[in-house]
């Protein structure tokens, strides 16, 4: 063999090793992928929801990637520990130097107006969108209604047990009543609505940023705009196991929940899933095996088929470890098990996500009135927002795609009309609409005009110097230990 033949070899063994993974992305993205939306739901589509597809193009898919890209920069240039002015010229500065452009507004601006048409096409219902890959479902705890929800859905569990509740039962309303508001949020009525939940998904960037890596023109990416149905409730959402075209497993979907009601009804709920499944679903679906999601409603009387998905470990599969071989065996081969928790797992409350522990345990003593998970964007009050939050009066700009928040001092004394950032349709906007946010669980209002007032009025920000952050630190190891 000569040199030459050598080096050709080891060219294409590269190739090889290289075109594998671009290839396994490639099938991930490709069209013909059988478990994309768009493929399983006109054979199942009396069992599902009612679903519009818009084709997004690849132009629009990169404004999307470049509106992210831009947001993130803005969040990630704001220090707290600078000065005011340094925090306000920094934001400008960068503001400057933007990926998204002009151009792909327009674009944005579009897709919004498609989303919109779609969307009121389900009337009042409302609908959820998701990309052919994936839903944008992890912008849900950013969500200026995440704290009312989870409120109003304690103020309920409280009242059906006539105000009294020990911990274990407030931590086991809590998890449900954290997990239901992620879902409702997700209810979108408008265009402007469903673009915030895909400009702000890390799911939804990363999945366009793998498909413009691998690439390709060629692939097709598409939106799934699914009509919303009120029947379902996340206690009674489960994940099966579909093998060799049977059922295999069945587990409830969110496994940090537990549901008294639904464990008592687990038999009943279990057989009519497998029934469902194998009356209306299974003839209709050609690939022998497949993750499918059930709703159950909360009478019992209906089921509703959520979606389908490829078998795990690309999909979740909740209270089964895969990683487990007994559990793989079951997933796999059976024989059928069906799991949900029968008591709050004990991890459960303190992994959902911070900092909704720490707000749920203050709605115990009444209604609190810090704005946990929000500062000011403006004076730097309630900063870190992980532990602290604005206290008051909360007002957040509407068309900021990084959520802009400011207090009440800052409102007053005219910041809501300085602030730098990007919007749909301009780098430096004016006019944006703020929402007013009295309580932490109040719901938001139309703030109106912001007040334009004298600056010399803001309150001096309060930057940390290293001394008190070491003492503070030092303070809390001891809390710790
Ligand atoms: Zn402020
Ligand atoms: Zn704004
Ligand atoms: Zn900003």
């Amino acid at each position: 063999m000569s040199v030459e033949n050598k080096d050709q070899s080891l060219v294409e063994k590269e190739e090889k090793a290289e075109k594998s993974g671009i290839e396994e992305l490639y099938e991930h993205f490709g069209t013909e992928d059988p478990y994309r939306i768009e493929h399983w739901y006109p054979k199942i589509r009396e069992y599902t929801f009612e679903t519009v597809f818009l084709d997004v193009d690849y132009e629009t898919c990169c404004a999307i990637a470049k509106y992210c890209e831009s947001s993130r920069l803005l969040r990630q240039s704001i220090n707290f520990q600078d000065t005011l002015e340094d925090r306000l010229f920094i934001h400008e500065e960068a503001a400057k130097h933007l990926p998204v452009s002009k151009e792909n507004f327009t674009l944005l601006n579009v897709l919004e107006k498609q989303l919109d048409d779609a969307i009121k096409s389900f009337g009042e219902d409302g609908a959820f969108v998701k990309l052919s890959i994936r839903s944008p479902k992890d912008t849900a705890i950013q969500h200026h209604n995440m704290n009312v929800f989870i409120a109003e859905s304690l103020r309920k569990d409280m009242e059906c047990v006539g105000g009294k509740m020990d911990d274990n039962e407030w931590h086991r309303c809590g998890v449900s009543a954290f997990v239901d508001a992620c879902c409702k949020v997700l209810r979108v009525r408008n265009g402007t609505e469903a673009m915030f939940l895909i400009l702000h998904s890390d799911r939804v960037y990363s999945d366009i940023i793998r498909m413009e890596l691998t690439n390709a023109k060629s692939s097709k990416v598409q939106l799934a705009v699914r009509r919303w149905d009120s029947r379902v409730v996340p206690a009674l959402e489960f994940r099966s196991f579909v093998y060799n075209h049977t059922m295999t497993s069945c587990t409830q979907y969110y496994k940090l929940i537990y549901d008294p009601f639904m464990e008592e009804h687990s038999n009943e709920i279990s057989n009519a899933i497998v029934a469902f499944h194998d009356k209306y679903i299974k003839p209709r679906i050609t690939i022998p095996n497949y993750t499918v999601d059930f709703a159950v409603s909360a009478d019992l009387k209906d089921i509703i088929c959520v979606e389908l998905n490829n078998p795990p470990p690309a999909a979740g599969t909740a209270l089964f470890h895969w990683d487990k071989p007994e559990d793989r065996t079951v997933i796999e081969k059976g024989p059928y098990q069906f799991r949900c928790n029968t008591s709050l797992p004990e991890t459960s409350f303190n992994d959902i996500n911070k900092p909704f522990p720490t707000f749920i345990d203050s709605l115990r003593t009444g209604i609190p009135d810090v704005h946990v998970g929000f500062s000011c964007d403006c004076c730097g009050a309630g900063y870190p927002p992980e532990v602290s939050g604005i206290r008051g009066e909360r007002y957040q700009c509407l068309d900021c795609p990084c959520s802009f928040d400011i207090c009440s001092k800052c409102w007053n004394a005219g910041w809501g009309v300085r602030h730098v950032t990007i919007s749909k349709n301009e780098f430096y906007p004016t006019g944006h609409k703020f929402l007013l946010i009295r309580s932490p669980v109040a719901a938001s209002v139309d703030a109106g005009e912001p007040p334009t007032g004298p600056k010399s009025v803001i309150p001096p920000p309060k930057p940390k110097n290293k001394k008190e952050i070491s003492q503070n630190d030092n303070d809390k190891k001891c809390n710790i230990s």
